[in-house]
């Protein structure tokens, strides 16, 4: 790139970035002692004979997640895919049938329609990157499908009163996908209490790392009891805690497929001391979001994310859009900025790239060339992490690159 080739607005070329964006939240020493005792004695699987009075922690955990969000009942699984997946088989969705998903979404979450045999049918994001109402009545009346799997893709939350409305109104029933707003609240309420379930991650990129895990949440005895057996209880889920009364279980029986995608007590031990911790970091994270969000606003051609007053967000990811820029415009911002240390990501990518894709790119999905507005606006669409452990001096450097990687790219053609 020639520096010079813009002369009458030249940036003096940035800091470098110091930090890495993959930082995971490291485990607190609490659930480092417990995972090592838990290991010492052998106790990985959840369902080992526990002595009285005691508790498996992978139950420990359902209890404190449903009493954090307020639902009666919550089932770990071993991933948000999986929690998805249980869900839909939960609520009885059978193969062939149509499922609705926004289209700016994670590729677990098409999968886990896919993984029932269900048929994932796309559906518009807005500009804000939420779900667009108009076209979610047309693809729910157009596919005649019963369940819309609503993801809170990085974070951004839909007006969910307007959603669960619409959703009352068609007939549909509401599933979650909370993985990144564990924390995130609309209006006051907890994401994953607006639709029949919730759907939640431990995933180590999300806000709680136990590696890899997932968490279930309804208030409904009938598909938590389900979700209970699907996920491979045996006939043992007389030790889960956040479970409906024994008497839902036994017309069940042998009427559930077990699917064997259990939570680990171990996974359970390392994410439970994360509990206390959450607000802390959703307070640390969100400092560094809005300093970003304010440096970047500042800045010529980028395009900062509106947020609804109403949304509480968890900001542990920063999405910003370049509708000016060409591909290779931004594909010149991408490459600027990495060369200053900063890894920025970006959902118009010709080929999927890390964990950004966007639905063309989902080829086993038929619906998925049918979205052009949600293409138009991921073909503009930078993102970049945003870890607790980060520092506010690493935003300011992170936006003076954005600044002078758009500078640069500017003047390509
Ligand atoms: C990470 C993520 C998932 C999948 O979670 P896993 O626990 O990795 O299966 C689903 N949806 C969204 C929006 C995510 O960010």
């Amino acid at each position: 790139m020639n520096q010079s080739s813009n002369p009458t607005h030249v940036e003096a070329p940035p800091r470098r970035f110091d930090f890495d964006l993959t930082a995971p939240d490291p485990i607190p020493e609490s659930g480092i002692a417990r995972a090592n005792e838990l290991m010492r004695s052998g106790r990985l699987f959840r369902y080992v004979e526990v002595a009285d009075g005691e508790t498996n922690d992978a139950a420990l955990l359902e209890t404190r997640f449903s009493e954090l969000i307020g639902r009666r009942y919550a089932v770990g699984v071993n991933s948000c895919g999986s929690a998805m997946f249980v869900a839909l088989r939960a609520t009885g969705v059978q193969p062939g049938e149509p499922v609705l998903v926004n289209g700016y979404t994670l590729a677990p979450v098409p999968g886990a329609i896919q993984h029932t045999g269900a048929v994932p049918v796309l559906v518009e994001i807005t500009e804000n990157l939420t779900i667009d109402l108009e076209d979610l009545r047309k693809k729910a009346e157009s596919s005649g499908a019963r369940t819309l799997l609503l993801s809170h893709m990085r974070g951004h939350l839909p007006d969910l009163e307007a959603v669960s409305a619409v959703c009352d109104e068609l007939g549909v029933a509401l599933i979650e996908d909370c993985a990144h707003t564990l924390g995130a609240r609309w209006d006051g309420r907890p994401t994953g209490t607006f639709g029949k379930i919730g759907c939640f991650s431990l995933q180590t990129f999300k806000h709680i790392n136990s590696g890899e895990g997932g968490v279930i949440l309804t208030d409904d005895d009938n598909i938590a009891a389900r979700a209970i057996l699907h996920s491979g209880s045996y006939m043992v889920y007389g030790q889960h805690q956040a479970r409906p009364p024994m008497s839902v279980f036994e017309p069940l029986r042998g009427q559930v497929a077990n699917y064997s995608l259990r939570m680990t007590a171990l996974a359970a031990a390392v994410a439970l001391p994360q509990l206390d911790l959450l607000p802390e970091r959703v307070e640390k994270v969100n400092r560094l979001y809005r300093e970003l969000e304010t440096l970047v606003r500042e800045i010529p051609y980028a395009h900062v994310i509106d947020r609804a007053p109403k949304e509480e967000y968890v900001g542990s990811s920063f999405q910003f859009a370049l509708p000016d820029f060409s591909p290779e415009q931004i594909s010149a911002v991408m490459r600027i900025a990495n060369d200053y240390g900063l890894h920025v990501k970006w959902f118009g990518e010709s080929v999927m790239q890390g964990f950004t894709s966007r639905p063309r790119q989902w080829e086993y999905v038929s619906s998925a060339q049918d979205l052009p507005r949600t293409e138009a606006i991921l073909s503009k669409l930078c993102d970049m992490r945003v870890p607790a452990t980060m520092q506010l001096e690493s935003c300011q450097i992170a936006a003076e690159i954005i600044r002078f990687a758009i500078q640069e790219a500017s003047a390509v053609d």
